[in-house]
């Protein structure tokens, strides 16, 4: 074989670095035992499929693809029911439908999903009037609820994380391969939004070229395999790197270590010091990763991160995540983009419209405009098709419940709704509506 003459890649170098965010558990003697624990439960993912969704993403490198990632900011174990994971899975499927179309390329779909359960905070405690607790950490380290039991930061909840992730991806798999995700389905869940939605109008030009397309196809006689069966991956931030070291398995394939929580990892805003522990560690495994950019970010900051996490120009391996702020994404993105593209590299660019965009309403509740969001998207539209480069995708915080966590939209819900179900753990989501509404708008714009 001829991995036999390389040494084994360091899994372990991270732990003599720093490692941002990571929590201090109340029982640290626990840590060793759980992750011990984890290294001996089966995959959650394959690495073959972890190949398959790079190539994908390779297809986006060259302009050929488009990545549609979204799903909750941090998954809660109460929160992994089987309606909201399906409601997900269905609202992700119509978008996906829609930029299909508009598009005329493969959308590649990856949830932000099966292992989304540790945050970055930015402060390590959390105070409320004259109590001051452990800040929530993402349930795969404490509970939301504030109450010193419940912020304890327990080891034993990674174990709690990966079970609830197995059963995520159980219940995906069924939906995507099962006959659910069928594309007649689909789009007939698209043509009841726009019925239903108040800027349906609008949308009715494109539903009704699907629905032409569908029926010539139909009489046509195509009946292709690739109507009933859909490939969907998971994703999360791979914050946690005991959680993430502990599920690294070497492939019996090839000799290579893969992440097997989950098909795509990301490393943070917050965590991509190109001298820190999470880029250390990510930079060994095999899987597609992904960066999150933030409007600090140089050119210079980008490249070394291509040079540590792919040095070898390998088409899918990395993509960026930049989330700039509507504000700010026309005059940060374009050198990022022109000097990464003057490199050579094979980056696939794909824009998070969430992060940038958050503010506090009145009542105290953070929130997002939807208007902000799809503006950041224009930007990024505005700034590849200026450059002659390929945006690459979109990554987004949503659910596939009627939330009131973000404002705008066809519904317009108002800063003044938003106590009505503000179910966020974290940050604010698009409910289904207005994850619908940005499909149908961004692939307006993607057609120009
Ligand atoms: C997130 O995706 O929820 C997040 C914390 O994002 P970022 O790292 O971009 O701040
Ligand atoms: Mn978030």
């Amino acid at each position: 074989m001829s991995t036999q003459s390389t040494p084994p890649p360091d899994l372990d170098a991270w732990r003599k670095l720093t490692a941002l965010q990571q929590p201090e558990w109340a029982d640290p003697a626990e840590l060793d035992a759980v992750t011990a624990e984890l290294a001996a439960q089966p995959p959650l993912v394959f690495a073959g499929e972890c190949d398959q969704l790079k190539e994908r993403l390779g297809a986006v490198t060259r302009g050929e693809a488009f990545v549609l990632q979204g799903g909750d900011c941090a998954e809660t174990f109460e929160g992994s029911s089987a309606d909201a994971v399906r409601n997900k899975i269905k609202t992700l499927l119509q978008m996906a439908v829609v930029l299909t179309y508009a598009g005329r390329v493969p959308v590649v779909k990856i949830g932000r999903m099966a292992g989304q359960f540790a945050k970055p905070r930015s402060k390590p405690t959390e105070t409320r009037g004259d109590v001051t607790l452990p800040a929530y950490r993402g349930d795969m380290v404490n509970g939301l609820e504030f109450t010193p039991e419940s912020r304890r930061n327990d080891a034993k909840r990674l174990l709690r994380a990966y079970f609830s992730a197995a059963t995520t991806l159980n219940l995906t798999r069924a939906f995507t391969k099962g006959g659910y995700a069928d594309l007649r389905q689909v789009h007939a869940w698209n043509q009841d939004f726009v019925a239903a939605s108040p800027a349906g109008r609008r949308y009715d030009l494109l539903a009704a070229e699907i629905d032409r397309a569908m029926a010539f196809m139909k009489a046509c006689g195509i009946e292709p395999e690739e109507f009933s069966e859909v490939d969907f991956f998971s994703s999360h931030e791979a914050l946690l790197l005991d959680y993430e070291r502990a599920l690294t398995r070497i492939d019996a394939r090839t000799g290579d270590p893969y992440d097997v929580s989950a098909h795509y990892l990301w490393i943070g805003e917050r965590t991509r010091q190109i001298d820190g522990a999470h880029v250390e560690f990510l930079r060994h495994i095999k899987n597609p990763i992904g960066v999150k950019l933030g409007p600090t970010t140089t050119a210079d900051d980008a490249l070394a991160l291509i040079d540590k996490l792919n040095p070898e120009g390998e088409p899918g391996r990395l993509s960026f995540i930049t989330r700039m702020g509507a504000g700010k994404i026309r005059e940060v993105l374009p050198e990022l983009v022109e000097k990464v593209t003057r490199s050579g590299a094979p980056i696939a660019w794909i824009c998070d419209p969430m992060h940038g965009n958050t503010f506090e309403a009145p009542s105290g509740h953070k929130t997002r405009h939807l208007n902000d969001v799809v503006d950041e998207v224009a930007g990024f539209f505005e700034v590849h098709r200026a450059l002659g480069t390929h945006p690459g995708g979109v990554h987004l915080e949503f659910t596939g419940d009627d939330v009131t966590e973000c404002v705008g939209g066809a519904h317009e819900i108002a800063e003044s709704d938003l106590h009505e179900r503000y179910e966020t753990a974290c940050d604010p989501r698009l409910n289904r509506q207005q994850s619908l509404d940005l499909a149908f708008m961004v692939a307006e714009m993607y057609r120009g």
